[in-house]
C-alpha cells in the first residue's frame, strides 16, 4: 500500500449509470463451510509463502534488486506448480511482463544570474534545482517573468526562457505542469524563505522511482524571495511582485539572463509484473483479473544507524501475495471455470502504482474484456470473524454480486466511509480509472480499530515481520474471494452489465 501524498493516480470516470445497470444475476448457493483441518491447512500454507517472501534473504523485495529476482522467480515457480500457464500472452516475455523504469536522486544544482558582466550564484539555501535526468543544462536563458497562478501566458512566450513564478511549493505543481507542456528551458518558482528550500529539499531531494515513459526532464528550480530581490535588485524586484497583483498583469521579460544546471544519479532498470492464467473453459467470455503487489521497500529502508534496515513487508505485502497464490491453487483446483482468470504479481507499487499502471498500458488481454479485478493487499492484520472492508464500494457493477456472496457467507460489511479513504492507495486504482471494475475487500480495512495500529505502527518499517502477521481475517478474506471468484468466471452466474 502506498503513503498518503504519494498518490498520483489516475481520475476515476466511472458512470454510476453502470451500477444502475445490474450486473449481477442471481444464483450461486449457500457457501461451502471449509473444515478447521482445512482453515489450518491453508493457515500453513500462508505462512510458509509469506516466511519466503518476507525473509531477509529477499532483501526487502525492491524493484530493480537481487531481492526482486528472488522475487518473481518465487511467484513463477508457485503459479506454474499450481497449474497455471503464462498470462503475458506474449511467448517472447513469458511470465513477465517487463516494466521500464528510473530511478532518480537529485544529485547536484546550480542557479546563476547574469547582469551584463555581473553574474551572481544563488547560495545553496536560497535556491535548489532538481533534476531527474543525469543533467540538464540552460546557459544564459532569456528570463520571462509570469507573476502567480492565474495568468495564463502564450507557448510562444514560453519556450526556450526560463520562467520565474510566484508561488509555494505545494500551491503550485499544476501550474508548473502547465507551463512546462509549452517546454520552458526551467522553472523558477519563488518561496519565501530558505526554510521552504529546505523543504523542497526534503521532497524534491529524495529518490523517486518511476516509469520510464514519464521520465523526461523538466528542470524545476526554486529560489528564495529574498535572493530574487537580491540579484535582480530590490526596486526592481518589488515592482514585480506588485505588478502581477494587478488583475491586468502580463508576463514581462527581464533584462537578465539565467543559467540552470541539476543532475542527478539516474539508473534506467527494467522490473517485471508477473503474470499467470488459468485458461477459461468458454472462449471470448472475457476474463477475471486477481492482483497483488509484490514489491516493497528494500533492504535500506530503516534508519541508517538501525541494526535491521531491512523491510521485509510481511504484512505489506507479501500476505497479500500468499493469499493470492493459495487462492489460485484452490480456484484451479475446482475449475475449469467458463472465464480466463489472470493473476497478476505487480512491481513498483509502493512507487505510485507503477506496475499496475504499465498493466493497464500494456494488457495482455484488452481491460474491457476484465469484467473484475480482485487486488490483495495488506490482508494479513484482521481476526477472523472480523467486518470486511469494501473498497470501490458504489464504483463498479460488482456491488450486487458481492454484496449477496458476502450476505450468504454471512459476512459483515465494515466500515464504507473507512474504506473508501483507501481507494487511491491501492493498485486497483491504476485500473479502476481505465474503467476496469477493480474492487479490494479486506478484513484489514474493515475498521479503523483494526488497521490504525498498523498504520501507526510497523507500516513501511523495518517491524513490519513475519511475527506480526494475524491470518484468522485473511483466510476469511481468501474464501469470501473463492466464492465470489468462482461466480464472477461463469458465465452462467455472473454477466457484465448490457451483456444479458
Ligand atoms: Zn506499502
Amino acid at each position: 500500500m502506498i503513503r498518503m501524498g504519494a498518490k498520483r493516480g489516475p481520475r476515476v470516470g466511472i458512470a454510476l449509470a453502470a451500477l444502475l445497470a445490474l450486473g449481477a444475476c442471481a444464483g450461486g448457493g449457500k457457501l461451502a463451510s471449509v473444515s478447521s483441518d482445512e482453515r489450518s491447512a491453508i493457515e500453513m500454507r500462508l505462512m510458509r509463502d509469506i516466511s519466503i517472501l518476507a525473509s531477509d534473504e529477499f532483501e526487502g523485495r525492491k524493484p530493480g534488486t537481487l531481492g526482486e529476482e528472488k522475487t518473481v522467480a518465487f511467484i513463477t515457480d508457485e503459479m506454474q506448480k499450481a497449474g497455471l500457464v503464462s498470462g503475458t500472452n506474449d511467448p517472447g516475455s513469458a511470465w513477465r511482463a517487463p516494466v521500464k523504469l528510473v530511478r532518480s536522486k537529485p544529485f547536484t544544482s546550480r542557479i546563476e544570474v547574469q547582469s551584463g558582466k555581473r553574474k551572481v550564484e544563488l547560495d545553496a539555501d536560497a535556491a535548489a534545482a532538481f533534476t531527474v535526468r543525469r543533467r540538464e543544462l540552460v546557459e544564459r536563458a532569456p528570463v520571462l517573468f509570469v507573476g502567480k497562478e492565474a495568468e495564463e501566458v502564450a507557448p510562444e512566450d514560453i519556450t526556450g526562457r526560463v520562467l520565474i513564478m510566484l508561488g509555494e511549493p505545494g500551491v503550485s505543481p499544476r501550474r508548473r505542469a502547465t507551463l512546462f507542456e509549452s517546454n520552458p528551458a526551467a522553472i523558477i518558482t519563488v518561496v519565501e524563505d530558505s526554510a521552504a528550500i529546505s523543504r523542497v529539499n526534503r521532497g524534491y531531494g529524495r529518490e523517486r522511482t518511476m516509469l520510464a515513459s514519464e521520465a523526461e526532464g523538466s528542470l524545476t528550480a526554486f529560489a528564495t524571495q529574498a535572493s530574487m530581490s537580491d540579484v535582480l535588485g530590490e526596486k526592481a524586484w518589488n515592482k514585480l511582485v506588485k505588478a502581477a497583483e494587478d488583475k491586468d498583469f502580463t508576463p514581462r521579460e527581464l533584462d537578465q539572463t539565467i543559467t540552470v544546471e541539476a543532475t542527478s544519479e539516474r539508473v534506467e532498470f527494467t522490473s517485471y509484473n508477473v503474470i499467470g492464467k488459468l485458461p477459461g473453459a468458454v472462449p471470448n467470455s472475457g476474463a477475471v483479473l486477481l492482483l497483488g503487489h509484490w514489491d516493497h521497500l528494500g533492504a535500506a529502508c530503516g534508519a541508517e544507524d538501525a541494526e535491521d534496515r531491512i523491510c521485509n513487508g510481511a504484512v505489506d505485502n507479501a500476505s497479500g501475495i500468499a493469499v493470492m497464490l493459495e487462492l489460485t491453487r484452490r480456484l484451479k483446483a475446482m475449475g475449469p471455470h467458463d472465464r480466463d482468470i489472470y493473476v497478476l504479481g505487480t512491481t513498483a507499487e509502493e512507487s505510485g502504482l507503477l506496475g499496475a499502471r504499465a498493466f493497464a498500458e500494456a494488457p495482455p488481454v484488452p481491460l474491457n474484456t476484465i469484467i473484475g479485478a480482485f487486488n490483495f493487499d495488506t490482508v494479513a492484520i484482521a481476526q477472523a470473524g472480523s467486518p470486511v472492508g469494501y473498497i470501490g464500494e458504489g464504483q463498479t457493477p460488482l456491488d450486487p454480486m458481492i454484496l449477496d456472496v458476502m450476505d450468504k457467507a454471512g459476512r459483515d460489511l465494515g466500515d464504507s466511509d473507512y474504506a473508501a479513504r483507501f481507494v487511491r492507495r491501492q493498485d486497483g486504482w491504476a485500473l479502476l480509472g481505465e474503467g476496469v471494475p477493480a474492487v479490494m475487500l479486506s478484513t484489514a480495512f474493515g475498521s479503523e480499530i483494526t488497521l490504525s495500529p498498523y498504520l501507526s505502527g510497523n507500516y513501511h518499517r523495518a517491524g513490519d515481520e513475519l511475527d506480526t502477521i494475524v491470518l484468522g481475517g485473511a483466510i476469511d478474506d481468501l474464501l469470501l474471494h473463492e466464492e465470489i471468484v468462482r461466480r464472477v468466471a461463469d458465465t452462467s452466474l455472473y454477466s457484465p452489465p448490457g451483456d444479458e
